[in-house]
């Protein structure tokens, strides 16, 4: 991937849900700096002009007010979820509103990966709309991407997301 404009992107979504795997698919890059945040694990990446700011939400309420750290002045953010994990989806609709609700995200456009869809079954587009409740979210400007991290399924629609996405 050729990256012709700076981007800092920042990541986030529960456990286990696919970031590492969607990010090392993005970069190719290797973590550069564990930001020192006791409690709160931030994984950086850096691939030339794109800095990757990757963590895991929930469990870690207590360090919330650090995170719109991280996401202010961020470009984009990447919620990425499981989508072959329907039970799952109760808790990253929670977190995701916390977020929203407290403008960590505010205005910066948010990209939902649904991931995982090489798994049978997995929700659809339009019932993780309902599930994750995104039709009630008006500031801030999103899109669904069923994506697989691992098989490579839709990545390039990621990489043209991103790349579209400039300042
Ligand atoms: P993170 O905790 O959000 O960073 O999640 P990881 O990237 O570590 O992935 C968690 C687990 O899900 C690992 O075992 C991955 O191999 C697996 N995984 C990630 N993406 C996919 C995917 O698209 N499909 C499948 N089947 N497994 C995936």
């Amino acid at each position: 991937i050729f990256w012709t404009k700076k981007l800092d992107i920042v990541v986030i979504g529960l456990e286990n849900s696919g970031k590492t795997t969607l990010l090392s698919v993005l970069a190719h890059g290797e973590p550069v700096e564990t930001v020192p945040t006791i409690g709160l694990n931030v994984k950086v990446f850096k691939k030339g002009q794109v800095n990757m700011k990757c963590w895991d939400i929930g469990g870690q309420e207590q360090y919330r007010s650090e995170w719109s750290r991280y996401t202010k002045g961020c470009d984009v953010v990447l919620f990425v979820v499981d989508a072959a994990a329907p039970q799952k989806l109760g808790a990253a609709k929670k977190e995701l509103h916390k977020l929203l609700d407290d403008g960590s995200i505010g205005t910066t456009p948010m990209l939902v990966c649904a991931n995982k869809i090489d798994l049978t079954p997995h929700v659809g587009e339009a019932e993780l709309i309902d599930k994750l409740q995104l039709n009630y979210v008006m500031e801030t400007p999103w899109m669904v991407l069923p994506i697989s991290a691992l098989k490579c399924t839709n990545v390039e629609q990621v990489v043209e997301w991103l790349t579209a996405q400039g300042k």
